[in-house]
């Protein structure tokens, strides 16, 4: 029937309505700001970049790998790699980014940055009241303001947050018995070279030298 969709829409605005009047979750608006409607673990904004321990910049998971960076649809991430590198997640020395912006007014919050990331280092905030009258600097998020420690992450993600710290420990421990088996076959290996060297000795011949009679020549009478 013709604008069957719009009555049921207007049936349903009217049952909130009224049962607004005597059930909360009839009350499909809030009174904001004084009021604030609960923000969903799923909610998100723009990106923020993840950091372990206390220091930010110290901890930072972005190793500048600039994926990101190629595959945001708009193009508002800028990063530019250290000179230098620090220690990753696993101890893995690796470059960080010296530069990392970036800009609010320009995302589209596809989280298209945090799919790629192959170091759990971006991930989706939920913060919203970022409204600012400099269009441009208040806008254009640095490294620092972006940087949010993982306990910030669990906060507002636990569900997530607490698979990515599994999936990290899980890596971290397979690194860890990697390098440690690689670590015992060399010392292995290192110990056997010296028992062969110990068990050859010093070169020596057995045989004392026997000289050899010198051949008659010809014309020469045998004895
Ligand atoms: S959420 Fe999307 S648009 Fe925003 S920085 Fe990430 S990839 Fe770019
Ligand atoms: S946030 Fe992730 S994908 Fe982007 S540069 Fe850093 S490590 Fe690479």
């Amino acid at each position: 029937m013709l604008g069957e969709g719009i009555l049921k829409g207007l049936a349903e605005t009217a049952k909130n309505f009224a049962g607004s009047y005597v059930s909360k979750d009839r009350l499909t608006t809030v009174q904001y700001p004084e009021e604030r409607a609960p923000v969903f673990e799923a909610a998100r904004v723009f990106p923020f970049l993840v950091y372990d321990g206390p220091d930010w910049e110290k901890g930072l998971r972005c190793v500048a790998c600039q994926i990101c960076e190629k595959e945001c649809p708009p193009k508002c991430i800028y990063i530019e790699k250290s000179k230098d590198k620090k220690p990753d997640y696993v101890g893995k020395p690796q470059i960080y980014p010296a530069k990392f912006d970036i800009d609010i007014s320009v995302c589209m919050s596809c989280q298209i940055c945090v799919e790629v990331c192959p170091f759990e280092a971006i991930k989706m905030n939920n913060e919203f009241e970022l409204a600012t009258e400099d269009r441009f600097g208040g806008l254009l998020l640095d490294r620092h303001q972006l940087a949010k420690s993982n306990e910030y992450y669990h906060q507002i993600h636990p569900t997530e947050a607490a698979e990515v710290d599994a999936r990290l420990a899980e890596e971290k421990a397979k690194a860890e018995a990697k390098a440690k088996a690689a670590a015992e076959a060399a010392a292995a290996k290192s110990a056997a070279a010296s028992a062969g060297t110990a068990s050859a000795g010093p070169a020596v011949s057995a045989k004392p030298a026997v000289a050899t009679p010198p051949k008659p020549t010809e014309g020469e009478p045998k004895a």
